[in-house]
């Protein structure tokens, strides 16, 4: 087998999905390609990147922890990469690193493409300041939500993220003790890795408004915690709905492999395929 030409980076990685989904289209484009996971702990990541690039790695999809640090490894960086502070898709660019966030594109994909949301104005609340959360605040103030407002474990990294961010009026950031007091909203997004780690969040109920929508960035078991919360909210707030972020992994996924190959696979059978395996917890 010759070496890997794509790979995804990350620590723990043995679980990834993205092997799959990248084998899968380059079978439905046609393009032959050799993409592995590769487990990167921070401290010998920029090493093992290096390696991969000597070995002819030609692109890489980073994830958790190491998407800021993808971002300072980069010669080159997208507009919106550096406007999110984070990388998550490496191409090798005459001998250099080239990064784009392909996250914030494939969260907003998958809300309005595959789920037909129209998400302007929404009053929103993003739990979490990590990499996916810096994605997912500018994706969707572009896309024309309402109101931010950010809520961190760490309080200052909220303020960090609201403050490069610039827009005081609708970006706002609270303390996770605050919750019980901001009302309803349209949209909750968790891109905490509290689920990845089993932890459980502390949530009040009163944050879901009728019609909302609940999306966790994570999928599988570690969104299994902050769905039943949601589901459970759906019983007095009418008509909302929760969602997993493995829709958004497929099409992170798809950006990339366009930024590789050239060409956009369809997602839905991938999509399909995964979600047979991994079915979103039942609403009642
Ligand atoms: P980071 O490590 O960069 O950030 C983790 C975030 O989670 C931080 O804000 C951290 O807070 C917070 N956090 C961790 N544990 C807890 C806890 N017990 N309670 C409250 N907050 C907690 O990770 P990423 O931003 O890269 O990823 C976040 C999640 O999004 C992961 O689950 C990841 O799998 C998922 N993801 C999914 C994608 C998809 O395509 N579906 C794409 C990208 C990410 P603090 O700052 O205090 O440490």
């Amino acid at each position: 087998m010759n070496p890997p030409d794509y790979a995804v980076f990350g620590h723990p990685i043995s679980h990834s999905l993205s092997p799959r989904i990248h084998a899968a289209f380059g079978k439905q484009t046609g393009i032959a390609l050799n993409y592995v996971a590769i487990d990167a702990p921070a401290e010998s990541f920029a090493a093992a990147l290096a390696r991969f690039a000597g070995d002819g790695g030609r692109g890489a999809s980073v994830t958790l922890p190491l998407k800021q640090d993808a971002f300072r490894l980069c010669t080159q960086t997208s507009d919106f990469a550096r406007r999110a502070g984070a990388v998550n898709s490496l191409t090798r660019i005459d001998g250099t690193w080239h990064g784009d966030n392909t996250d914030g594109p494939g969260l907003i994909r998958d809300l309005t493409g595959r789920h037909g949301l129209d998400l302007r104005a929404r009053r929103t609340l993003l739990l979490g300041a990590g990499g996916a959360a810096r994605a997912a605040a500018h994706a969707l103030l572009d896309a024309g939500i309402g109101e931010l407002f950010i809520v961190n474990r760490s309080p200052e990294r909220a303020d960090a993220l609201a403050d490069s961010i610039g827009l005081p009026k609708r970006v706002h950031t609270r303390y996770w003790d605050d919750l019980a007091g901001l009302g309803g909203f349209d949209l909750i997004v968790n891109a905490t890795s509290a689920g990845v780690a089993r932890e459980t969040l502390r949530l009040p109920f009163g944050l879901v408004a009728p019609r909302a929508l609940c999306y966790d960035l994570s999928y599988g078991s570690a969104a299994f915690g902050f769905l039943g919360w949601a589901n459970a909210a759906a019983r007095t707030a009418r008509g909302s709905k929760a969602l997993d972020g493995l829709g958004m992994l497929v099409e992170q996924a798809a950006e990339s492999f366009a930024i590789w190959h050239g060409t956009r696979p369809e997602t839905d059978p991938v999509h399909d395929l995964l979600r047979a395996e991994l079915p979103l917890l039942a609403t009642d």
